[in-house]
């Protein structure tokens, strides 16, 4: 179930500001777990799962966009510039297949550059910088591109599908944070007759700047908050234990820290003690510069006690990443059983 939940949800696209697709489906995986659901004024989904009391309201946050790029130019012999929505590493761009969202259909289309065999033995040694690259979608020339319905702010995603490696491991894009979006059903799917009433919040814009969690959090006013995020694993070569010591494999990450979020300690100590009592390995995580939904609503109001469970991704923000199910599974466990507590420490 989580599996094809997340197949889905990750071979869907929906560039950061552009979610309508990733959206439609996580609306009809969450509905029959839910008793309502709502979509606000930016476009985050809110599936109300009423308990038998109304309170603690408890929020749990999955941002639905992905990192990709935007149409910026289109050049007179057809081939399209671009910017980046969300931090991408430019690195990771140059031959990527892509998919270009027009209005009438989805193209595909290849990034690429000035060839190798052509550059000068210093530009060689440099990295191409995305304002260098352009993508290819086979069009004679702007006229041309146009008449394929391309237009300039067009969302273009990586094309990239899901596929399993392995005994539990797997690859595709958007794991950041469609996985999040996987868990956080699953999650809904196997609280039942809880006391608490719970607000699952699909949420937009969180890669550039946790826009559509600011105005949910707003909206939904509650009085605990979860992100289901992912987090870095720094289980491959290059590094050191002291960047990151989380592991794919190794359980669900607790963030005690990061650059935008103290987790309050009451919510740390439910998280803690959820996983503890149900023997759920977990990891724990400091100073990492990312950070996730949960900072900003903390910040709501008068403030709201907030956490994240994240899953340990390797590869996050690239077009590929690849994530243990075990993990995402366990992930669920960690959330459904702090949720069954929280009524007894809020
Ligand atoms: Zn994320």
């Amino acid at each position: 179930m989580l599996n094809e939940n997340l197949e889905n949800l990750s071979n869907a696209c929906g560039v950061t500001g552009r979610e309508e697709e990733v959206r439609n489906l996580l609306i009809k995986l969450m509905k029959p777990y839910t008793d309502e659901v709502l979509i606000d004024t930016l476009e985050n989904v809110i599936a109300i799962k009423r308990g038998k009391k109304s309170k603690p309201k408890i929020m749990l946050a999955a941002h639905m966009d992905e990192v990709g790029l935007m149409v910026k130019t289109i050049t007179k012999e057809g081939f399209l510039q671009f910017s980046k929505m969300g931090g991408i590493d430019d690195r990771i761009l140059l031959a990527q297949k892509v998919v270009v969202h027009t209005n009438k259909s989805s193209l595909q289309g290849i990034i690429g550059s000035k060839p190798p065999h052509i550059q000068k033995e210093q530009e060689r040694k440099k990295v191409v910088t995305h304002d260098e690259l352009f993508i290819d979608i086979g069009a004679e020339n702007r006229e041309d591109a146009n008449k394929m319905g391309v237009r300039i702010g067009d969302p273009v995603s990586f094309d990239v599908k899901y596929t399993k490696l392995g005994k539990d491991l797997v690859t595709g894009k958007a794991f950041d944070d469609r996985v999040g979006c996987a868990i956080m059903i699953e999650t809904l799917k196997q609280l039942t007759n809880t006391d608490c009433t719970i607000c699952a919040v699909g949420t937009v814009q969180e890669e550039v700047g946790l826009r559509g969690a600011t105005t949910a959090t707003f909206g939904v006013d509650p009085d605990v908050g979860i992100a289901l995020d992912v987090t870095v694993a720094g289980d491959v070569p290059g590094v050191k234990e002291f960047d990151t010591n989380v592991k794919m494999g190794k359980g669900p990450v607790l963030t005690v820290a990061d650059s935008g979020l103290i987790t309050h300690p009451k919510v740390l100590r439910l998280l803690l003690d959820a996983a503890e009592e149900n023997k759920i390995d977990y990891q724990l995580e400091t100073g990492l510069p990312g950070t996730t939904d949960a900072a900003r609503i903390s910040l709501t109001r008068q403030g709201v006690p907030s956490g994240t469970v994240s899953t340990a991704t390797r590869y996050i923000h690239s077009p590929v990443g690849m994530l243990s199910l075990k993990d995402a599974e366990n992930s669920v466990k960690l959330a459904v059983a702090s949720i069954k507590k929280i009524q007894k420490q809020f």
